[in-house]
């Protein structure tokens, strides 16, 4: 099988900052496996960048392979290294797989579509003012607003006077302990229905802490969970955790987390990071699997060269198109 790559530049509708940082263009890689195509993102605090994913991707050999379903060896059999790169792979294997039997990916993983989750939208972190008015014009029921600077309080309260859309919150593990414990409870009274990452990765035993708090949101972990056994040391330390394609190397990794995940009675957020339409269509592949689902990466973008899953508001429409279902979009 021939494996080519393209790297791409993605233009954000607006500067996108959260506590990891602000970007105005993002830079992903299109992966193709002769006609699937897979997406990798280049996510700064992934440790991930451009030149890092295509140098991986130029380690794969994958010549020496004709048969496209023995995708479990095929992954498996991949160097280590990249994971939005391993993802990326994956993807493609999986769009050539439903091209090849003629079917839509949901179809062969024996999904609803309709049973997919809503998705939030997320509102990067900004002035208290401008946030609300992002919230009050973009019309969604489901909104996720960046945190973790000054004024968290100001700006959720802002947000919670501009809208009556369901409010979660992200601090990309911004916050100490003592400020998610006094948070926490101001959030609950918002109305705040999750909060993701509070803490920085592994304080394990802040996340105990915060969860024995009497009135707090819902408590997901999204940058603390990327394999199967950071899942296991969560349990019991968060209400849910989010699985992203970039981040656990692929949709069968995804389909085995969230499984895992749910057998454990954790809920599961599907994600996405500041990708085009063909990553983020693969996870809505998996929506319906999930409980939650943040899947808004082309409604941030404005030059996103492929057409995939569909917004109603904020319902999500898979194509029904073979494999991923996605094909070119006509950029103006
Ligand atoms: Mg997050």
């Amino acid at each position: 099988m021939l494996l080519s790559w393209q790297p791409i530049t993605l233009d954000l509708v607006r500067p996108f900052n959260i506590a990891h940082g602000v970007s105005l263009t993002r830079h992903n890689v299109f992966v193709r496996i002769e006609s699937g195509l897979g997406e990798a993102a280049a996510v700064s605090y992934h440790h991930e960048t451009q030149a890092g994913i295509i140098e991986y991707l130029r380690s794969v050999e994958l010549s020496a392979i004709d048969d496209p379903f023995e995708l479990e060896d095929i992954l498996a059999g991949l160097p280590k290294g990249s994971a939005a790169a391993r993802a990326a792979i994956d993807m493609a294997l999986h769009d050539l797989w439903g091209q090849r039997l003629g079917q839509p990916l949901y179809r062969l993983l024996g999904l609803n579509p309709a049973r997919s989750p809503e998705t939030s939208y997320t509102i990067a972190i900004d002035t208290p003012e401008a946030m609300a008015q992002v919230a009050a014009s973009c019309d969604q029921p489901i909104l996720k607003i960046k945190l973790g600077s000054e004024d968290d309080e100001a700006r959720v309260r802002s947000v919670r006077q501009a809208t009556k859309a369901t409010i979660r919150v992200d601090a990309n593990g911004a916050w100490s302990r003592e400020r998610a414990q006094g948070l926490l409870p101001v959030l609950h009274e918002f109305g705040v229905e999750l909060v993701e990452q509070p803490l920085p990765v592994a304080d394990l035993d802040g996340l105990r802490e915060l969860m024995r708090l009497k009135s707090r949101p819902r408590i997901f972990a999204d940058e603390s969970i990327r394999t199967a056994s950071d899942i296991l040391a969560h349990v019991g330390l968060v209400d849910g955790i989010v699985v992203k394609l970039a981040k656990c190397g692929g949709i069968r990794e995804a389909v085995r987390q969230i499984t895992l995940a749910r057998a454990l009675d954790m809920e599961v957020m599907i994600g996405c990071m500041i990708e085009t339409s063909a990553a983020v269509t693969a996870a809505a592949h998996l929506a319906p699997l999930a409980q939650y689902a943040d899947l808004d990466g082309p409604l941030l973008i404005q030059n996103d060269p492929v057409r995939g899953v569909q917004y109603q508001g904020a319902r999500l429409i898979l194509p029904s198109g073979p494999g991923l279902g996605l094909t070119r979009r006509e950029l103006p």
